[in-house]
């Protein structure tokens, strides 16, 4: 893979744009899928980035923040409050933000490098047993 592909996929991904022509949007609304590009037409029913983004998420921004609301409940045992207006808030200013630009990377990356589900190869299996070679 050459440079301007990884190029065009950080652009067109975190721009949250169609991966054909980089101009349509890919979302109507927070994070839901236009069925088509507006710009090309391209369909996007072969987007299907399932828990991808919540994952990297997940281990990327809740666990050390998670992480830092246990250290602080542990070092300080401060009243819930502290952490109704630091965790809390913390935690979303981690995870929320981020989810739109991921899910938009991880749609144009299955549209440049053409992924999808596994299917078993079907071939003809030579015949074993008692009557193979008859
Ligand atoms: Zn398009």
């Amino acid at each position: 893979m050459d440079g301007t592909t990884d190029r065009s996929l950080l652009s067109v991904g975190l721009r949250c744009r169609c991966p054909r022509c980089g101009e349509g949007r890919l979302f109507d609304g927070f994070i839901t899928l236009k069925p088509a590009c507006e710009a090309c037409g391209l369909d996007y029913g072969f987007a299907d980035p399932a828990d991808g983004p919540a994952f990297f998420i997940m281990m990327s921004m809740a666990f050390p923040v998670t992480a830092f609301g246990i250290w602080l409940e542990l070092t300080y045992d401060p009243p819930l409050w502290i952490h109704a207006v630091l965790t809390l808030p913390l935690l979303l200013l981690a995870c929320v933000p981020i989810i739109r630009p991921l899910k938009g990377l991880f749609i144009a990356s299955q549209y440049i490098n053409k992924a999808e589900e596994g299917r078993f190869a079907v071939r003809a299996v030579p015949k074993a047993g008692p009557e193979a070679g008859r």
